[in-house]
């Protein structure tokens, strides 16, 4: 298929600030780092010159895109070069299984929970997806019962005056439906009806990341028209998700330049923190007389969220809770990046990456870490052995 007019590498000065911040290029020497790969490569690859394997190994977690001074969208040029390239070779069986994980979740809904967690996760299963391209050693994560994924999409009798819709994000469909019923219960707290309509599909991210660029592009124009219908009816659509956020925020207008109607509704979409603090600072929900967890708290910023400006609003959120105690770990990316460090060849790359992460969990004293991506979290509890939340069912539990 046509990819869309790529951006300008000449707005790059290559002062290499974003080589210094990428993961990726401090984990390996197989990865050339982003100035290269991004802008600098593509000049030639404009000139039909290039088909570079190294193009395989960024992360897509965005440190670039934060750290470039001149605002350049690093990340996008590796990621539609990446495209280009899988237009013309086929890309291991192992992106399609991460890039259709939407899809698969979807399927899922067949089938009880344990049987699924069973046949995914014994030592047989995972020799034959280590075959296809995702590593034995790779955490996944679980699916949860049916009943809580009905619980979460189920329609709501309506009670208050004001609608607020849920875009729940695959991860908090399929894995962690109580993260979204934790935020339902947040936001009804604060007198929101709250949506979960069944017309969204997966953001896309997998499979941008995949490098199916055609597939992502679908998926994209089917949620583009249901943003449309909501911001039609002045309705704001919240995601627990970071990396839905920015995909639905700002990666549209990135990845899909040419589609006008896909960057028009993206200032409609919050991410769920954001929408709390503000609920908070407006005087519209209270955490007074709210019970803190009695354990230490270590929170991680994914870099998804700071990518688009966020990052610390959990903590400073959770902060306001009296009694409650948390640790900023701030020990950078935690190497998962989605599905990047499930697949072979990444799985030790995410590992290295996420090693100061991992030292900082353990070394905190926590009983709980904390972060917004279901993926980070998984990765967490992988590499230091805490168990892990999202802050918005820290929270809820603290409601009053
Ligand atoms: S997206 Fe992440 S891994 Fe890829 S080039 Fe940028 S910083 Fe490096
Ligand atoms: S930080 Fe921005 S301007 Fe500097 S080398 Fe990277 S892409 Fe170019």
């Amino acid at each position: 298929m046509d990819l869309p007019l790529r951006h300008n590498p000449d707005d790059c000065t290559a002062c290499a600030i974003c080589t210094v911040h990428c993961p990726v290029a401090g984990a390996t020497l197989k990865f050339r780092g982003p100035r290269l790969t991004g802008p600098a490569y593509e000049r030639f690859r404009l000139l039909g010159f290039g088909d570079d394997a190294a193009l395989e190994y960024c992360s897509n977690c965005k440190n670039c895109d934060i750290a470039c001074p001149s605002g350049v969208p690093v990340a996008a040029f590796t990621m539609l070069a990446r495209a280009a390239r899988s237009g013309k070779r086929k890309p291991p069986l192992g992106e399609y299984l991460t890039g259709y994980s939407g899809t698969l979740g979807e399927l899922a809904r067949f089938f009880p929970a344990f049987f699924l967690n069973f046949v995914l996760k014994n030592p047989l299963s995972r020799a034959v997806l280590d075959s296809m391209g995702l590593d034995r050693r790779a955490p996944l994560p679980s699916f949860a019962p049916l009943a809580q994924r009905r619980r979460l999409t189920k329609k709501r009798p309506g009670r208050h005056a004001r609608q607020a819709v849920l875009f729940p994000g695959c991860f908090v469909r399929f894995y962690e439906p109580r993260v979204g019923l934790d935020l339902v219960r947040l936001l009804e707290k604060a007198r929101y009806d709250v949506l979960v309509p069944k017309e969204f599909v997966c953001c896309g991210l997998p499979l941008v990341t995949a490098g199916l660029y055609g597939a992502a592009l679908a998926r994209a124009r089917v949620n583009g028209r249901e943003l449309a219908r909501w911001a039609d009816r002045g309705l704001p659509v919240i995601t627990p998700c970071p990396s839905c956020a920015l995909t639905l925020q700002q990666e549209y207008r990135d990845l899909f330049p040419e589609e006008e109607d896909l960057s028009r509704h993206g200032p409609v979409v919050s991410e769920a923190c954001a929408f709390i603090r503000a609920l908070i600072d407006d005087g519209e929900l209270s955490l007074a007389g709210g019970r803190p967890p009695r354990e230490l708290l270590a929170y991680h910023a994914p870099c998804h969220l700071r990518a688009m400006g966020g990052g610390r609003l959990a903590p400073d959120i959770l902060s306001a809770v009296p009694g409650l105690r948390l640790k900023d770990t701030d020990a950078g990316c935690c190497g998962i990046a989605g599905s990047y460090g499930l697949k072979k060849g990444k799985y030790e790359i995410g590992m290295t990456i996420g090693a100061d992460l991992f030292s900082a969990l353990k070394g905190s004293g926590a009983g709980l870490a904390l972060s917004e991506c279901g993926t980070c979290r998984v990765q967490m509890t992988h590499g230091s052995g805490l168990p892990a939340a999202h802050p918005l069912s820290v929270l809820s539990a603290c409601l009053p």
